[in-house]
């Protein structure tokens, strides 16, 4: 299902034995002003950028790549996506910002242990996530980008600067990990994660009108059933303390 609905595109990740972040492609190609939500794990950016391209989206068109939140199986192939797309923006909410700007990996690897595994299995180097941010977002703006109006929402938990992105008109969420389709939630064990502030986050989603959630990875849902975040963050409330 490449095109989810009028001006709202989808690639799917492409999970190896971590998984990869879905990509999103959000606005009006026609206005050549197009945000592209995450990037994925290391080794994917040339499949994302084919990908894009093959849904007859213009590259040149892309003006920034929004993160939901910057854990590595979402950063991981950014340098090399913005490497194909010169000039292309990077927004991130300013918590994970911060931390990308001074080179703090923290969030990224999420604990010691995949950070190993993944220096062992990628290669990494330290430093190899260091962005500048041209815009760093707290949660509360509107964007007009692409001919559309997406809200900002911050909703840390998952991670300490995950964000949501909300078109109200066509009721689609996009989540980042914070909730997915299938009553399941974005793990909360992970460096700068809270499980009391997910579960905030979790019920100040519950809070919109969504009929269309495109999450961070599975599957996507369209027509979900009314009050299905609100099911779901109430199914976990035990659990989030
Ligand atoms: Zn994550
Ligand atoms: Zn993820």
């Amino acid at each position: 299902m490449p095109k989810v609905a009028d001006n709202i595109f989808f690639v799917p990740g492409q999970d190896e034995f971590i998984p990869d972040a879905h990509v999103y492609v959000i606005g009006d190609p026609a206005t050549k002003d197009l945000s592209v939500i995450d990037a994925g794990l290391m080794g994917k950016g040339a499949y994302k950028v084919k990908a894009i391209r093959e849904l007859g989206i213009d590259s040149a068109a892309i003006k920034r790549i929004i993160m939901t939140h910057t854990h590595l199986d979402h950063i991981g192939c950014l340098a090399e996506i913005m490497q194909q797309i010169p000039g292309v923006e990077l927004w991130v909410h300013r918590l994970e910002a911060e931390q990308l700007e001074k080179g703090d990996e923290r969030t990224i690897h999420g604990m010691e242990m995949f950070r190993q595994m993944c220096q062992m299995q990628y290669g990494l180097k330290p430093g190899q996530f260091t962005f500048q941010v041209q815009r760093k977002l707290e949660g509360g703006e509107k964007l007009e980008i692409g001919g559309m109006t997406w809200e900002v929402l911050h909703i840390p938990g998952h991670s300490m600067g995950c964000i949501a992105l909300y078109h109200r008109s066509t009721k689609t969420l996009i989540p980042g990990d914070v909730v997915y389709a299938d009553y399941a939630i974005g793990r909360f064990d992970l460096y700068g994660a809270d499980a009391a502030a997910l579960k905030k986050s979790l019920f100040t989603l519950a809070e919109l009108e969504v009929d269309t959630l495109l999450p961070g990875h599975n599957r996507i849902a369209t027509k979900l059933p009314a009050n299905y975040i609100l099911q779901t963050a109430k199914q976990w409330e035990p659990y989030l303390t």
